[in-house]
């Protein structure tokens, strides 16, 4: 399109649709206050990792200074394509910025964002913060002021913002202009005890893009009446284009808005994607249904099958008496197209939903395969079955690499383990304390000849390792590096018949991290072929000759 220089563009037009509209995500700060939910810095960055590739505007990753974790995690410049947002409080009532060591600390956190969390209900400035309502105000401007002056992108999460405005809305709209005018680029209206109704977010919500522009304001709405999702679509309809949320709704209570619902909410339903436009590429879409999954196995839970879009029940359905034109037409039962989300169709006979998903999970993971290659179709009935019996691929893609490449024909097996062997012996040591100690002694087989290696540990489990690091022959040069960075087990059907599932994440020295999986009824095995696993594929990745 080309202008004359006489046409100025009319600053009062509307803003082209579809608008930005961006994407906050707060799972390893709001999120971790779940019952039950303790992020370890391995967890924190393996989670950042994936809410990148998913293409999440920016990354809160927590609260530096108010725990080891969170300070460890900003104590680095953190390499990501999204913001990294710094959490924290504002100036204290009766300081300066300047000498407020809280505040200090924040700023010098390495971030590029940082968010303020603020009063504004004034019951809760005169309750909480003791403080008065001008105080509260200058402790806002000052805040975002001393962030902005720091080289940060300043934002405000106003607490509570909607019980606050219902009390007093001349007061909670002067606190988000406050933010606005000290030059914060977001105003995020919380809806903090998340008891708000979609009618009435939409209504305030317009009443202060009034005041302030959407385009600055954002919207935090927790789930206690299980309409965090529809309130935070609510406010984007009345014009507000930052959402905040967590992965799969974590939070709190209730949780928070999910934002794995919101995001097919906003890229497939027209009423939202002809309005407004996120940072989540198509790929990135087709990646959604990989990420909640995975997400739920990092915290070693079940991922909820009837969760919408993403859950293994979302697009299956029962044949009944609809069966001919469901087979003839599945969409024609479907509100959206499930490969666009990453999840398959599930209707008895076709498998060719599930097949296709194989092979975009088998040339992510660099194998190039023909689609009509049959050895594809055994390895579908081994991951299915193998699935039935307690593998869940989707948290362990290096596990699901080598079982790809075994089916597909090429050479995984560097060693053979002959035996392994552990005990665990439990005493009492020289001073009379109570110890227990393992050891273990692995043979293992390579080009022919039997190594015996023994090692000890705290226990079976590190013992085997031990011992089995301690020598595989040739290839011992390349796993030096390697490092077992986290170790999860769940036990699946409980009961007698239980069945241990064990994830093992590890590392390298080029900062690399890879999930393997073992199954057994007996945790020592279960780890053993999790440990057997990194390590083939460890040296795969060295690119190994068997
Ligand atoms: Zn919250």
């Amino acid at each position: 399109m080309t202008t004359t220089p006489t046409q100025k563009p009319d600053p009062k037009a509307p803003a082209p649709l579809p608008e930005r509209l961006y994407l906050y995500d707060t799972t390893l700060r709001d999120g971790a206050q779940t019952p039950g939910i303790d992020f370890s810095l391995e967890d924190k960055l393996a989670i950042i990792a994936m809410l990148d590739e998913l293409g999440i505007d920016f990354i809160e990753g927590g609260y530096p200074g108010a725990n080891q974790t969170d300070t460890a995690l900003f104590a680095e410049p953190r390499k990501m394509k999204a913001s990294f947002s710094a959490f924290g409080m504002t100036r204290r009532p009766g300081r300066s910025a300047s000498n407020d060591p809280g505040l200090q600390d924040l700023l010098q956190a390495k971030s590029d964002a940082v968010c303020f969390v603020a009063k504004s209900w004034d019951y809760h400035v005169e309750v909480a913060l003791k403080t008065s309502n001008e105080e509260n105000l200058a402790c806002i401007s000052d805040s975002v002021a001393a962030a902005i002056a720091a080289g940060k992108q300043a934002m405000v999460d106003c607490e509570h913002f909607f019980d606050g405005y219902k009390a007093n809305p001349a007061y909670a709209l002067s606190c988000a202009h406050a933010a606005h005018d000290a030059g914060a680029r977001w105003v995020i209206l919380c809806d903090t005890n998340g008891g708000t109704l979609p009618h009435e977010i939409e209504q305030i919500v317009r009443a202060v893009c009034e005041q302030v522009p959407g385009s600055h304001l954002g919207i935090h709405a927790h789930n206690d009446t299980e309409q965090a999702v529809a309130n935070s679509l609510a406010a984007v309809r009345a014009g507000a284009r930052q959402i905040q949320g967590t992965l799969n709704g974590i939070g709190e209570r209730c949780g928070n808005a999910n934002l794995v619902s919101l995001i097919p909410t906003l890229m497939l339903k027209p009423a939202y994607a002809d309005l407004v436009k996120t940072g989540i590429t198509a790929h990135g879409l087709e990646r959604l249904t990989h990420v909640s999954r995975a997400f739920d196995e990092l915290l070693n839970r079940a991922p909820d099958r009837q969760a919408p879009y993403v859950g293994e029940s979302a697009f299956a359905t029962k044949a009944g008496i609809h069966a001919s034109a469901l087979l003839k037409e599945p969409e024609t039962y479907e509100h959206v197209p499930p490969q666009t989300i990453g999840n398959i169709r599930r209707v008895l006979v076709s498998d060719q939903a599930g097949k296709s998903n194989l092979i975009s999970e088998i040339e992510r993971a660099g194998i190039s395969v023909e689609k009509s290659d049959p050895r594809l179709d055994t390895l579908l009935r081994d991951v299915k079955e193998r699935e039935t019996a307690g593998y869940a691929y989707d948290a362990a893609p290096a596990s699901f690499q080598i079982l790809a490449r075994q089916a597909l024909g090429s050479a995984t097996n560097f060693f053979e383990v002959d035996s392994f062997r552990v005990s665990v012996e439990h005493r009492h040591n020289a001073k009379g304390e109570e110890t227990s100690v393992a050891e273990a002694v692995v043979k293992t087989i390579i080009d022919g000849k039997r190594i015996m290696s023994v090692g000890e540990g705290n226990g079976p489990i590190n013992a085997l390792d031990t011992a089995l690091r301690k020598d595989l022959g040739k290839f011992q040069d390349l796993i030096e590096d390697l490092e077992l960075v986290d170790y999860k087990v769940r036990i699946l059907n409980g009961g007698t018949g239980a069945i241990t599932r064990v994830l093992i994440e590890s590392r390298d020295r080029t900062g690399e991290r890879w999930f393997t999986i073992g199954v057994s009824p007996n945790i020592v095995d279960a780890s053993f072929e999790a440990l057997l696993d990194s390590v083939t594929y460890k040296l795969l990745k060295e690119g190994a000759a068997s």
